[in-house]
């Protein structure tokens, strides 16, 4: 794909699930099996411990076995080596890219972490710097089900209705289901039909199977949609050095969200918009009850 302006390629402004699977999807081919030379911390905030001097020679002379996501982590695997931890989590936080280069890049501003591999570097970038990138794996294990994992089921979602919390509050909590953030909430209850304000232990036994679907079609095709952004390199989450593209803003793929007071495209009422929990929810009172 040449043009860097593809319709339909609008991205959230934080990275959620879809956008991490994708870049996931992308440096797999990329990174598995290679070997990682050496590390570099260049801005320590978002480093966990945050001494440079005690998490570089954990990240040394390290072949990478897989890499995989959790929730909203990618988490690199390495080869085991006696007394030194087996895994890197890296979180984008609100505003952490990747870029790939096979050779040197110069440094940038907003580097967080700089990764020599033995055909290339990775760096870390974080503007805002609420990244993370750490060696202790600890915070996997609080983590729920994965919305897209084969033991995630209707009847593992249907434990959200033992709480009386709102649905969307509910569904963005990760001990219940992990990676589901605002965005893709909001629009994977407008899918459903169902409000985010409705309570958790208020919502019908024939309206699990929905929201199941739901949930799974939005980041399906949400993970669709980045693929296509990264292969046509206008990701804002990933490049390789040189191809950094711009992306459109003019035809979101959001249904709800964002969407104030614009008409519903299923139903034509007003979308609405409210707080919950500190976070901006969006939805159609014409058709989500
Ligand atoms: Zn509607």
């Amino acid at each position: 794909m040449a043009n860097a302006r593809v319709t339909g390629i609008v991205l959230p402004g934080m990275p959620e699930l879809p956008e991490v699977e994708a870049l996931m999807r992308r440096l797999r081919p990329r990174l598995e099996g290679r070997r990682l030379v050496s590390t570099r911390i260049l801005h320590p905030r978002p480093c966990r411990p945050s001494i440079p001097a005690d998490l570089e020679p954990l990240l040394q002379d390290r072949l990478l076995l897989r890499l995989h996501r959790r929730a909203k982590y990618l988490v690199f695997h390495w080869e085991p080596k006696p007394g030194l931890p087996t895994t890197l989590l890296v979180h984008l936080g609100m505003t952490g890219s990747l870029v790939f280069s096979e050779t040197k890049p110069l440094p940038g501003r907003h580097d967080v972490a700089s990764l020599e591999w033995d055909h290339g570097h990775l760096i870390f970038e974080d503007p805002r710097r609420f990244g993370v990138f750490t060696c202790d794996g600890s915070a996997l294990a609080r983590l729920g089900p994965e919305p897209l994992s084969t033991d995630f089921t209707p009847r593992t979602l249907a434990r959200l209705g033992s709480s009386r919390q709102p649905i969307k509050v509910r569904l963005m909590d990760p001990a219940m289901v992990s990676g589901i953030g605002n965005i893709y909430a909001s629009e994977l209850l407008h899918r459903a039909g169902i409000s985010p304000r409705r309570r958790s232990d208020r919502i019908r036994e024939a309206e699990w199977p929905v929201l199941y679907d739901a949930i799974r079609q939005v980041l399906e095709e949400a993970i669709a949609r980045n693929v296509r952004a990264y292969d046509a390199g206008i990701s804002p989450y990933y490049h390789e050095a040189g191809t950094r593209g711009t992306w459109s803003d003019d035809a979101s793929p959001f249904l709800v969200y964002d969407r104030e007071e614009e008409p519903c495209a299923r139903c034509a009422a007003m979308i609405r918009r409210c707080e919950q929990a500190g976070r901006s929810t969006y939805w159609c009172p014409g058709c989500q009850r």
